[in-house]
């Protein structure tokens, strides 16, 4: 059993799917973690992440390997380099890339290849599991999205003003819901959740139900 959850940066996707995963005793697949680890490749580099020919060239020779919840690049565990604002900042920019796309969706489809899995990310019901049996779009307002983002932020110990976390926010939806290839969008037959008013809890028991029906 495939469960893809897509949605944009803050809707919760991340958590209610990790939760999910857990209740249904399934394998979890954090897709945007991959995109971040291209891009904390590209930064390690003296590539430019507009450079599309020296971007895929990366994409295409990194060993990207999850170890449980770690993710590894080229046998190094990168799982808190990859959230740095910096990282954040071009990981949109670096998944635009047609190249690291395939790439990335390659590598996901053989994940969804060893057993049943809840996957999150942007393009995971539309593009990369047309088939998977239950579908859901995570949404939000961007200004409860930018709320939630800050306050782990700031659990963090980062010092951004909310009023950047909300510019940023929709600078990568910008690019995520108007690039050409993949963009983020609901499934034609997802189910659309709008979380604005609701608690991570209430989110993971609205589609626990929805899994059981
Ligand atoms: O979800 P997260 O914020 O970690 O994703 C980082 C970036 O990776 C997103 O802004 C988006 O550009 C990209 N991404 C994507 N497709 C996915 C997952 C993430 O394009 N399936």
């Amino acid at each position: 059993m495939i469960v893809t959850i897509d949605g944009p940066a803050g809707s919760g996707k991340s958590t209610v799917a990790k939760l999910l995963a857990a209740r249904l005793s399934v394998r979890f697949l954090d897709t945007g973690a991959m995109y971040r680890a291209i891009a904390c490749s590209v930064l390690n580099s003296e590539v430019s992440e507009t450079d599309e020919i020296a971007v895929a060239e990366i994409a295409e020779s990194v060993q990207l390997e999850f170890q449980g919840e770690t993710l590894c690049l080229n046998g190094i565990d990168v799982s808190e380099q990859i959230r740095t604002p910096q990282v954040t900042a071009i990981s949109s920019i670096v998944a635009a890339n047609p190249a690291v796309r395939n790439r990335l969706v390659q590598l996901q489809r053989q994940v969804g290849q060893q057993g049943s899995l809840v996957t999150e990310g942007r393009d995971q019901g539309s593009v990369v599991f047309p088939g998977a049996e239950h579908k859901f779009f995570l949404t939000a307002s961007v200004d409860a999205r930018a709320r939630r983002r800050h306050r782990e932020l700031i659990a963090g110990g980062s010092s951004l003003t909310l009023e950047t976390v909300k510019t940023q926010l929709a600078q990568r939806d910008e690019r995520d819901e108007n690039r050409a290839h993949a963009p983020m969008k609901p499934a034609a037959d997802a189910v659309t959740i709008d979380t604005s008013g609701m608690s991570i809890a209430q989110v993971v028991e609205h589609l626990v139900e929805q899994v059981a029906k």
